[in-house]
């Protein structure tokens, strides 16, 4: 039995991520979700709370032949000890998968095996490209599971992105 662990801020969910799960899926049993930024949530780089992307990752995974666990994430500025940081929120796991350079240096510091995946047309499967598209009305749809425009569509996501990315909006509450 192999367990693997794939981290994201997941804002939103998006085919580049599930090519990623489904790839992964051929490695591994069992797959631990780490939603980064779990904290943050209402600006327009971190969106979404952490229940909400639990619900458009766990509904997006519902058909793949894999046990998966969305776990949240807090940041933690302090790069040193996070690796413990997340094992002692995650599910106990034999290899973590990322491409972020201080994510892999982090992970084998501390002993831990790094598979990288490939990226999967990236010029438009990218958070920041569907965020985007999301605050101009543009096709973000095309880009995600059907199940996360279902989510989105619950949570009045749009609504919500295109209000506070307002340049009346700076994030300051008295502003
Ligand atoms: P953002 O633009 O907000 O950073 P993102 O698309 O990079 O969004 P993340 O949540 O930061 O999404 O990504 C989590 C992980 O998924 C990262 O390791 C990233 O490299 C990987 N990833 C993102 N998009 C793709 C893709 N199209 N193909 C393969 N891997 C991807
Ligand atoms: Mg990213």
């Amino acid at each position: 039995m192999t367990r693997g662990f794939y981290i994201g801020r997941f804002q939103p969910f998006h085919n580049g991520h599930l090519s990623v799960v489904e790839q992964i899926a051929d490695d591994v049993d069992e797959l631990v979700l780490g939603i980064g930024s779990a904290d943050d949530s209402h600006t327009v780089r971190n969106p979404f709370t952490a229940g909400e992307r639990i619900m458009m990752i766990t509904k997006s995974l519902v058909d793949t032949d894999l046990v998966t666990y969305a776990v949240p994430i807090e940041d933690l500025e302090r790069n040193s000890v996070w690796v413990s940081h997340v094992q002692s929120m995650s599910p106990d796991f034999d290899v973590a998968y990322s491409n972020n350079p201080l994510v892999i240096q982090l992970f084998r510091e501390a002993g831990v095996e790094v598979r990288q995946s490939p990226m999967f047309n990236r010029e438009v499967l990218a958070g920041t490209e569907i965020r985007d598209r999301m605050v101009d009305d543009g096709d973000w749809e095309s880009l995600v599971p059907e199940a996360v425009v279902e989510v989105v569509d619950e949570i009045d996501g749009i609504e919500r992105i295109q209000m506070i990315s307002d340049t009346d909006s700076d994030g300051d509450w008295t502003a």
